[in-house]
């Protein structure tokens, strides 16, 4: 089976080592390269890849919205989301999924033990993780989803959007106030420019604090931490089981996580 991962930059990817793992596990045999696609070549060389026999790839940043306008069939939450970051070919049809939702779901529920029935989150950001992890969370029947975004229009927008699958509301950052919640997420790409969001200290007080980034002690961490937060993790789980979950829509097969997950930390470490 010919996959992929496409993005730019990509050299930092861990997909490959994921998903030979996964294949190992499974005894499917794979090859799986990391593809540096020119950023107005994504239609390109995923043409290019499909003539060679590939049946499927990832997609990562920046081409995800470019990969939902590709793909001829969605699914329903990467119908919502906008955004994909998996295709199948199948014959001359490719279908997009969008597994960053289930990857987090999986990773909080199955790996971390959190029982996200009637709990009330607060997720930073509204780029496109928020919007390929909202209706995941929101399906796990959570009491109430509150956004809160650097841009606030965005927050409300998609505090909108989603209405119809649950509780949310949207707000800027400056909004988020003392009282404490269950669950917080960081969407945000603030790290990358060494940031924490700008919010009330007192929100994190006995709360889980998951931070989408993951391989460093990211300054949402260090902000958790100081916080009192009950809990304080990265994202490699998530980023582990998105890839499950693309794995599994291409070869039917579900890999053991837990190990991977333990293998990767290790290689990461
Ligand atoms: P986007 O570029 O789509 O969105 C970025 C978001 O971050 C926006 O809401 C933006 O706010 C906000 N932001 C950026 N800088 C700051 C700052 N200094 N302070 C406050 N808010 C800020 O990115 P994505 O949504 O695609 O990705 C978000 C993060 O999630 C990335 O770090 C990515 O690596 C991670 N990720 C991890 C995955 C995993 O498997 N673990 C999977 C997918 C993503 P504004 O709207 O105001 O610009």
């Amino acid at each position: 089976m010919k996959l992929a991962v496409f993005g730019n930059p990509i050299e930092h990817s861990l997909s490959p080592n994921i998903h030979m793992l996964f294949a190992q596990q499974t005894n499917v045999e794979i090859e799986y390269e990391k593809i540096l696609v020119p950023l107005d070549g994504f239609a390109k060389t995923a043409k290019t890849f499909i003539n060679q026999g590939g049946i499927g790839f990832n997609i990562t940043v920046p081409f995800k919205v470019d990969a939902f306008q590709l793909a001829d069939q969605h699914s329903l939450n990467a119908q919502i989301a906008g955004a994909l970051n998996t295709i199948k070919v199948d014959g001359k049809i490719l279908i997009g999924e969008n597994t960053d939702g289930i990857g987090l779901v999986n990773d909080l529920t199955k790996n971390l033990g959190i029982d996200l029935r009637d709990k009330t989150l607060l997720v930073l950001g509204a780029g496109g993780a928020t919007r390929g992890i909202l209706l995941p969370l929101l399906q796990q029947q959570t009491k109430r989803i509150m956004i809160a975004n650097r841009t606030a229009t965005k927050a409300i927008q998609l505090a909108k959007n989603f209405k119809p699958y649950g509780k949310t509301c949207g707000f800027g950052l400056e909004k988020v106030k003392h009282d404490p919640v269950d669950i917080i997420i960081n969407a945000t790409s603030a790290t990358l420019d060494g940031q924490m969001p700008n919010i009330a200290n007192g929100v994190a007080k006995n709360a889980i604090c998951y931070d989408l980034m993951y391989g460093q002690h990211t300054p949402f961490m260090h902000w958790a931490q100081n916080n009192n937060a009950s809990m304080v993790v990265d994202g490699l789980g998530m980023l582990v089981e998105q890839a499950a979950a693309a794995f599994e829509f291409w070869t039917g097969r579900q890999p053991n996580t837990p190990t991977v997950i333990q293998k990767i930390m290790a290689l990461n470490a």
